[in-house]
């Protein structure tokens, strides 16, 4: 053999683009070869990318000679380690979407934009040696300067946002005399964006038997991987035994990930965890600035941060200790994406607990049906909560017949009647109602013409504050209509039900107490939430009426009675999943009451009193019923005991999407095998959608590795169809959504 040159390597580079596959590239000449993980900056049609490398190879698919160069390497080491490169790879197979875009999903922005990251250097203040001797009054009259060296001696070191907000805007100014004195110094911040509470370090509470068998079930397997279920009624402790696990984990050395949902990542949970570690935290949620998720995602990769709390795409966060996953309210459907990378965050972190051999717990007092048919196969470790903890006591539920109510405007008198009676006891009441708006439709009371959004082809909701009409599918809004368009009528008047119209009433039956409003609309405005929270737990008798934003994980000790007004519309849902959701929803709800020493109550409002789903709920838990509704997917051949692929497809042209899908019908039943089923295509539930109209078709398997098995040929296929580039299509492996 001829005495060979140095081989030629090639980079494989992961571009986020639509295109699904990885491109070729030559690295650098002057630099070592970078190693996967690494993110390049590469032309891209007329464009320049970055990307990230993903393996490196002396062999090519491409034609050699057209592969063009790398043009810059922006990392000195792999930016992502080999296992997150793994973890991505394997999530791009499993959901069918391209490996450059999701590669993106937890990236901060920084990263994205191919910026040169730095460790974190932010800086905190200290007193100095002589600024730790010195007597404050010998500072005369700087009074600013003498309340910053009695917070710096109290707290030892606190930055400059924290002393500002203690002292005033001036503490700047005085800081910097102070420095000019050496009196105090700048050192570089720790890597957590949630300072430790200082003062208090909450004290593990005593588990009860029930919690510690748990707790030590889940101790015996942390070398190992194993998942748990922990089903635990609302308020039974699920989270001190999440808190005295990760204790030990980080004691052990690890880093530990704590995903919750995305309505519940509120200050209210983040300071639980405050009170009780000092270990370095970050969190990841929508409301942090770039900066931030900057800072706090290098901590996490680089190991400095303990413990890791955020939503669901905080699942693909490198993190190198990483040795326990929790998963909150793990059947809560933020979990999934539900557009562009459709993944599960719950399943991700499954086979990342999986892959990196450690332990995961699934927490919920409602868990979804998949998670807790694998825990009753032995697939995970069932461990059950039955009580509340402490004192609490589980709430009564009981329903209000509504046939037998002098309907008052959706609230029966027994129904005022109860609440009156809990305010007078100087209680809190949840009112709840999973509509937001004043009503859901406006109506011409003489000739029957209702408000219709033409773009969706569905009611508007008539909202007052402010005034108008809103589509709730496609967000379009419009002023109210003084006259009805088909009959010139003035008699327009708004039909049932939602929470702005709710407070109204309530307002008017008690006026003497407030009456705090929850939802989407109440707290667009960031921090909103919290000050309503902050108002709830003072602790004065008022009531409360929200969607379900209230619904989830908040611990309102004074809420004694929830009221639930209408209960039937997820009884009759099309949907399969429609009375699971429900089950859930009314537990959690009704899980907000009695969380203190005395018992609460729990009313539903319903036209179906003896509906045996509203009974068995009722009657026997969630638990019962879950695993009833188990034995009806199981005959009905329904998810979990089968699989599920969702096509969709959208286009202006009414026809256009149902060809397609035809089409992609055709091509999946070439490409699959025995174990394929398709259904469909349908014109989906909501059939138009912000002036597109929408069709879909399922593929159903027993088998997962089907789906894998077809998955990408399936696409290939389907992306050179003619009809592929006139309609939006998306696959949805495991969907959730089926609207
Ligand atoms: P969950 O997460 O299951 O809803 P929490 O962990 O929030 O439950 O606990 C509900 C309440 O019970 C909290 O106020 C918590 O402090 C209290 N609690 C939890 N475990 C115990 C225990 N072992 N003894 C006494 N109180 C407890
Ligand atoms: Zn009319
Ligand atoms: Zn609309």
């Amino acid at each position: 053999m001829a005495k060979s040159a140095i081989p030629q390597f090639y980079l494989q580079v992961a571009i986020p683009s639509r295109v699904r596959q990885c491109f070729d590239y030559l690295p650098p000449a002057d630099v070592p070869l970078p190693l996967p993980g690494t993110r390049v900056r590469v032309p891209f049609g007329r464009q320049t990318l970055i990307g990230i490398v993903v393996s490196t190879s002396t062999e090519t698919s491409f034609d050699a000679p057209k592969i063009k160069a790398v043009l810059e390497v922006l990392d000195d080491e792999p930016l992502l380690d080999v296992p997150t490169l793994a973890l991505h790879r394997w999530a791009s197979t499993y959901y069918l979407f391209p490996l450059g875009l999701a590669l993106q999903t937890s990236l901060p922005k920084a990263v994205r934009e191919g910026k040169t990251l730095h460790a974190p250097t932010r800086l905190t203040w200290q007193l100095s040696a002589s600024g730790l001797e010195l007597n404050p009054d010998s500072l005369g009259r700087a009074q600013i300067q003498k309340q910053l060296v009695e917070y710096l001696r109290t707290y030892s070191t606190l930055n400059t946002a924290e002393l500002t907000t203690l002292v005033s805007k001036s503490a700047v100014p005085a800081l910097k005399a102070l420095l000019a004195k050496q009196l105090v110094m700048q050192v570089p911040a720790k890597a957590d964006n949630i300072p430790p509470d200082r003062d208090t370090k909450q004290q593990s509470l005593q588990l009860n038997d029930q919690q510690a068998t748990a707790l030590q079930a889940i101790r015996l397997s942390l070398e190992t991987y194993k998942c748990f279920l922990l089903e635990g009624v609302t308020g039974s402790g699920k989270t001190e035994v999440y808190l005295q696990l990760i204790a030990e984990v980080v004691a052990a050395g690890k880093q530990v990930m704590v995903l919750v949902p995305e309505i519940s990542l509120t200050p209210q949970t983040v300071e639980r965890f405050r009170q009780r570690f000092q270990a370095p935290t970050v969190t990841f949620h929508s409301g942090l600035s770039d900066k931030q998720r900057l800072d706090g995602w290098l901590a996490a990769r680089n190991g400095s941060a303990s413990i890791i709390i955020g939503t669901r795409s905080a699942v693909f966060t490198p993190l190198p200790r990483l040795g326990l996953i929790i998963i909150d309210e793990e059947h809560d459907s933020s979990y999934k994406q539900q557009e562009g990378f459709r993944y599960s965050a719950r399943d991700v972190a499954i086979y990342r607990a999986n892959t990196g051999k450690f332990p995961i717990v699934l927490g919920s007092a409602t868990p979804a049906l998949e998670s807790l048919q694998n825990a009753l196969s032995g697939r995970y470790q069932l461990l059950e909560l039955t009580e509340r903890a402490g004192s609490a006591s589980l709430p009564a539920m009981q329903i209000l017949d509504m046939r037998l109510q002098n309907n008052n405007e959706g609230l029966s008198p027994a129904l005022l009647q109860q609440i009156r009676q809990q305010l007078t006891n100087n209680r809190q009441v949840l009112v709840f109602l999973n509509r937001r708006g004043f009503a859901p439709l406006l109506l011409c009371r003489d000739c029957g013409w209702i408000a219709e959004c033409p773009r969706c082809e569905r009611s508007y909701t008539l909202h007052q504050q402010p005034s108008c009409l809103r589509c709730h599918h496609c967000d379009a809004q419009k002023p109210l209509p003084r006259q009805c368009p088909g009959c010139s009528s003035t008699n327009l008047s708004g039909i049932g039900l939602g929470t702005e119209r709710t407070e109204t009433l309530l307002q008017h039956e008690f006026p003497d107490y407030p009456i705090i409003r929850i939802d989407r609309d109440t707290t667009r405005l960031k921090g909103s939430l919290d000050q309503y929270i902050e108002t709830i737990n003072s602790g004065i008798p008022c009531i409360l009426v929200g969607t379900q934003m209230l619904a989830k994980g908040h611990h309102f000790p004074r809420v004694s009675l929830v009221a639930v007004l209408d209960a039937d519309s997820g009884l009759f849902s099309a949907d399969f999943r429609g009375q699971e959701n429900l089950g859930q929803l009314l537990t959690q709800v009704a899980g907000r009451a009695g969380r203190s020493e005395e018992p609460g109550q729990v009313l539903i409002q319903s036209y179906h009193p003896q509906h045996p789903v509203l009974q068995q709920l009722i009657t026997s838990g969630y638990g019962v019923f879950a695993r009833t509704l188990l034995e009806q997917r199981r005959t009905g051949r329904l998810p979990p005991f089968v699989y599920f692929l969702l096509i969709g497809a959208e286009a202006a042209e009414r026809g256009l999407p149902l060809q397609f899908l035809d089409e992609a019908r055709t091509l999946a039943q070439e490409l699959g095998t025995r174990d394929l089923q398709c259904f469909g295509p349908m014109t989906s539930p909501l059939g138009k959608k912000a002036g597109k109209f929408r069709a879909q078709l399922i593929l159903q398997a027993n088998k997962r590795t089907t789906f894998q098995r077809m998955g990408q040929q399936l696409l290939a296929s389907l992306e050179v169809l003619p009809q592929s580039r006139r309609v939006r299509w998306y696959v949805d492996v495991d969907p959730l959504d089926f609207s």
